[in-house]
């Protein structure tokens, strides 16, 4: 049985105090929610607020991770953090492939898969985006595309890795939108990503958490988390504000 899993994305958002608020509102609701089957959460942070997470978040339910991760192990790649510094901060989850990366950055699936890679050796959870914009959608390429997103990581990893990554499946029309995919299309897409991921290992794939991205909100979390083949979600706007974000954990 696979439990859900709710991870919040601030995006470049944030400030000390601001992020202490934020935190200390959720770990507040979460205090309620001994014994209770709500979902596990992590906030996936800017990577210079990554010591104030692990300062504030040592020792309560909350994980936290980051947005990206360099390839390189260490040396003179001036801005990028390294698997290994990420570490040092207790991270959990690292976001590879998020859609703002892949469109602003120019981030190819063959970086995508290396940056996977990378996190896995850190003894780190990647947090694999995948996801079809609009057009691709309406030229009926979506399972073309995120199969082909998924399909470079999965070649990267050793079989027995596949247990080891949570999938987040983000129709890039969707993030940041307002216009949530409907339970049935999210469903047909983690079905699918499933039956892609169960090619490299059919027994791991039954186990890998598939959460869904964009635009949830505590209003459709439920429907959307209610789907057999729906782990949780990515949540971007809605991780900002602690109700909202509560609003989600609680709505398995
Ligand atoms: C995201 O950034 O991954 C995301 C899903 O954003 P939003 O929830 O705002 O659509």
């Amino acid at each position: 049985m696979r439990h859900k899993l709710v991870i919040g994305n601030w995006k470049m958002n944030g400030n000390r105090a601001g992020n202490t608020a934020l935190l200390s509102g959720i770990v507040a609701g979460l205090n309620d929610a001994v014994g209770k089957p709500w979902a596990d959460c992590a906030v996936c942070v800017p990577a210079p607020y990554l010591a104030q997470c692990q300062a504030e978040l040592a020792g309560t339910p909350v994980a936290w991770g980051a947005q990206d991760v360099s390839v390189h192990e260490s040396g003179a790649y001036t801005g990028e953090v390294s698997a290994a510094m990420l570490q040092d901060f207790g991270v959990t989850y690292v976001l590879c492939g998020h859609s703002e990366r892949r469109a602003y950055h120019h981030e190819s699936n063959a970086l995508v898969a290396q940056k996977t890679v990378a996190t896995l050796a850190a003894g780190m959870t990647p947090v694999v985006c995948v996801g079809e914009s609009l057009e691709q959608r309406e030229a009926g390429q979506t399972e073309d595309v995120i199969c082909g997103q998924l399909q470079a990581v999965l070649d990267a990893i050793q079989p027995e890795d596949v247990a080891k990554i949570v999938l987040a499946y983000e129709p890039v029309w969707a993030i940041g939108t307002g216009m949530t995919a409907t339970p049935q299309i999210a469903q047909d897409a983690h079905r699918f990503l499933r039956n892609c991921l169960a090619h490299k290992n059919a027994v791991a794939a039954a186990n890998v958490q598939i959460l869904y991205g964009g635009s949830m909100k505590p209003e459709n979390a439920k429907e959307l988390m209610a789907q057999p083949d729906i782990d949780g979600g990515l949540i971007g706007g809605a991780a900002l504000k602690a109700t909202d974000f509560l609003g989600i954990i609680q709505a398995v």
